[in-house]
């Protein structure tokens, strides 16, 4: 049973495998009889093309693994021929015999410079001719395998690759809101931070928290929780004004919004618009202690390139700007600005 399945694996193997295919250019019917006779008893295929000017459209349509080349021709000379292999793309690689009627070494030595892979002195020998023709197509069928397989491999590493590349975007995504996570955001403010560092621009921070949201998930259910917190994810991307704002949620009911490039002023402004837009979607919250809807207390940090600090300094700020936005009666924007120890 086993040998059975074994003999099926090698049939299939074989099948999917080259085989020596050699193609003979030869003007001579003679010639071609004789290494028709000489390779009758080989496990190959023979084909045999009379005319010079028909050869390469030929070679072609078989795919040759060998090419025995006439180098005398009354039409075009052998050696031409052998440039015109060359010369195509297909039948670059093919190994080329030249058959010639004597050893002329000037001659020889021009088909080795052509890109003739070997030379023979017409009528070769049965077992030399049927070593060389086995010798050169099995190099070229290897070659060809290799490549295949190299090409299968380059296909499915790019594969990889793309799968990848959507991976990573999924695992920095926040899996409720489908914004940035509390991962992605550590990066972006890491690049953000370097990068204001080393342009000498300024860099804003966002903190935002949704006002009384446990009283909300108490009044419409840990669902109707999630449901706000899409809303508002919604609302505050909507607000985001340029490509490179980066809004996040930061955890819980916290979200966060990196401004490259934003001064004090500028992130203000965002930061009012982010309140406003919440506000604006008229969120029904009737346990909410300041508004009959939903509304969120928004913090602002600037960071300044000429007075140092760091990156965790300007989370600092913005918590304590956020915290003082909740002391002072919610849904309001506080800003701070970061200086230097
Ligand atoms: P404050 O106005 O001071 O911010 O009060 P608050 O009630 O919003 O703040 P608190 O930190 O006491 O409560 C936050 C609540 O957010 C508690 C928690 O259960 C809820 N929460 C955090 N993450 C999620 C979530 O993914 N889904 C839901 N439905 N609720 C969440
Ligand atoms: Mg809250
Ligand atoms: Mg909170």
């Amino acid at each position: 049973m086993i040998g059975q399945a074994k003999e099926n694996e090698a049939d299939v193997e074989e099948r999917h495998a080259f085989r020596i295919t050699v193609f003979l250019v030869d003007d001579q019917a003679m010639i071609a009889e004789a290494v028709r006779r000489a390779l009758a008893e080989e496990d190959l295929d023979f084909y045999y093309c009379q005319d010079p000017t028909e050869a390469v459209k030929k070679a072609l349509e078989l795919e040759p693994t060998i090419i025995l080349q006439d180098l005398v021709m009354p039409e075009i000379d052998g050696l031409t021929m052998v440039r015109f292999y060359r010369a195509n793309p297909t039948l670059a690689q093919v190994p080329i015999i030249v058959l010639s009627t004597k050893e002329e070494p000037e001659i020889k030595s021009k088909a080795f410079e052509y890109g003739a892979n070997d030379y023979l002195v017409k009528l070769p020998d049965k077992v030399e001719l049927i070593a060389r023709i086995r010798y050169h197509s099995r190099a070229y069928i290897n070659q060809m395998e290799r490549d295949e397989a190299f090409r299968a491999l380059e296909k499915s590493q790019k594969e990889l690759a793309a799968a990848n590349k959507i991976l990573e975007k999924l695992s920095s995504l926040d899996g409720l809101t489908g914004v940035p996570n509390r991962r992605r955001f550590d990066e972006v403010l890491k690049q953000e931070w370097q990068r204001a560092i080393r342009h000498s621009t300024s860099l804003s921070l966002i903190m935002l928290d949704i006002d009384f949201f446990k009283p909300y998930n108490d009044t419409y259910g840990h669902q109707g929780g999630d449901e706000c917190l899409k809303r508002v994810a919604k609302a505050l991307e909507s607000a985001a004004r340029r490509e490179t704002d980066t809004i996040a949620r930061y955890g819980g009911e916290e979200f966060a919004a990196i401004l490259p490039e934003t001064g004090s002023k500028g992130a203000r402004e965002v930061a009012e618009a982010l309140r406003a837009v919440v506000e604006e979607e008229n969120i029904p919250h009737e346990s909410s202690k300041v508004s009959d809807h939903v509304t969120i207390s928004v913090g602002v940090a600037t960071w300044l390139p000429e007075r140092g600090s760091s990156p965790e300094a300007l989370l600092g700020a913005a918590d304590e700007a956020l915290y003082k936005s909740k002391e002072n009666g919610r849904n309001r924007v506080t800003s701070r600005e970061v200086k230097s120890d």
